[in-house]
């Protein structure tokens, strides 16, 4: 069991698009995938991806409960995202409360759609095909992005709209 280092929004590697995985049998992928388990959920997190901890491939986790830092999160199994796309979105987007791992101590109002239909395979290589709502589909958006070089950060209008943690806090507790 390791816990691997988060890097923070400024690292190269949080800028650039991600290969995809050709092989999630291969034993590197196998134990990233290991490795990222332990990182998430030491950092209490509820998403995860390769390029945060510096690996430039197309895989996230996703392991949502209701926690210190996300009180109203809905439980999510965990869940290996390889080679994700998102096939159809809703129309609407809705603004919700997200914080990064890679952008410590910063929550923001971020625009998301409400409703995606997405694909991906999972740590097997099997396939899936599913509609994701709420804040599920939030956290598949936000890796997501990760991906793409994308923090939430660069989703905001304006970079100041992000408040910090302590002033977040005191707004929605
Ligand atoms: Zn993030």
């Amino acid at each position: 069991m390791r816990s691997l280092t988060i890097l923070q929004r400024g690292e190269p590697v949080l800028a650039q698009m991600a290969a995809p995985v050709d092989n999630v049998n291969q034993i590197t992928i196998q134990q990233l995938i290991t490795d990222l388990k332990t990182t998430v959920s030491a950092a209490k997190g509820v998403g995860i991806a390769a390029p945060q901890v510096g690996v430039s491939l197309r895989l996230f986790l996703m392991c949502s409960a209701p926690s210190e830092r996300y009180p109203d999160a809905p439980l999510l199994p965990l869940t290996v995202v390889i080679n994700p796309e998102i096939l159809d979105t809703s129309n609407q987007q809705e603004l919700g409360w997200e914080g990064c791992l890679s952008v410590k101590g910063k929550r923001a109002l971020v625009p998301r759609y409400s409703s995606i239909d997405v694909s991906y395979i999972d740590e097997t290589g099997a396939k899936h095909q599913q509609t994701l709502t709420g804040f599920i589909a939030r956290i598949f958006q936000h890796e997501l992005d990760h991906l793409d070089g994308i923090t939430f950060i660069e989703r905001l209008d304006n970079e100041s709209d992000a408040i910090n943690e302590q002033q977040w806090q005191k707004i929605t507790q």
